[in-house]
């Protein structure tokens, strides 16, 4: 018995009517960075299907190293996986989602951002600059975080978007836009 016995029937409910779906690029052709809040969960709120998009979670949802390593795995993934179809166009694009009421916001509090640097090791300067505050503030720091990179690939584009928690609604604050190519 564990907390997740009770959500097992649930998932033997899922896999009556389960058909697999074959690995391919994201049907959607989106990839999702949004916070791990269960409050935001992506494939609710945007209604997601199996196949239509990955999504990347984390405390904030932010542009972390991580993510970006993510990403640019992802994006060669994508290229072995339509390799030979001829395809030029973009991969995918990447959907950055910051929301209201974040978590992380506690830690722009001296007192707290204290306690969580004791408890993760990381220094508290780190962790001020991880708190989602204003998500539209932070939201297009990780826009321009992503797109800068030298990870991106040039064929994956970026978009920024801040959910309400308290109306349920996303907006978009950032149209997609590809990586500018550095000129040598
Ligand atoms: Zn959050």
């Amino acid at each position: 018995m564990t907390r997740l016995t009770p959500l097992l029937d649930r998932n033997e409910q899922f896999a009556r009517n389960y058909s697999p779906a074959s690995l391919g690029l994201p049907t959607a052709q989106v990839l999702v960075v949004s916070c791990l809040d269960h409050r935001v969960d992506p494939a609710i709120i945007l209604g997601l299907q199996l196949g239509e998009a990955p999504v990347i979670r984390n405390a904030g949802g932010r542009v972390t190293q991580a993510v970006l390593d993510d990403i640019a795995f992802l994006g060669v993934l994508a290229e072995q996986l339509i390799a030979g179809q001829g395809t030029t166009d973009g991969l995918f694009e990447v959907a950055v989602i910051h929301h209201t009421q974040c978590g992380t916001g506690f830690l722009a509090v001296p007192g707290f951002r204290h306690q969580a640097a004791a408890a993760t090791g990381r220094a508290e300067a780190a962790l001020e600059a991880a708190a989602v505050v204003d998500p539209y503030v932070t939201v297009k720091a990780d826009v321009e975080r992503l797109l800068t990179s030298p990870l991106l690939s040039p064929k994956v584009s970026v978009s920024g978007h801040v959910y309400d928690i308290a109306t349920g609604r996303l907006a978009t604050t950032a149209d997609a836009s590809y990586p500018q190519t550095q000129s040598p």
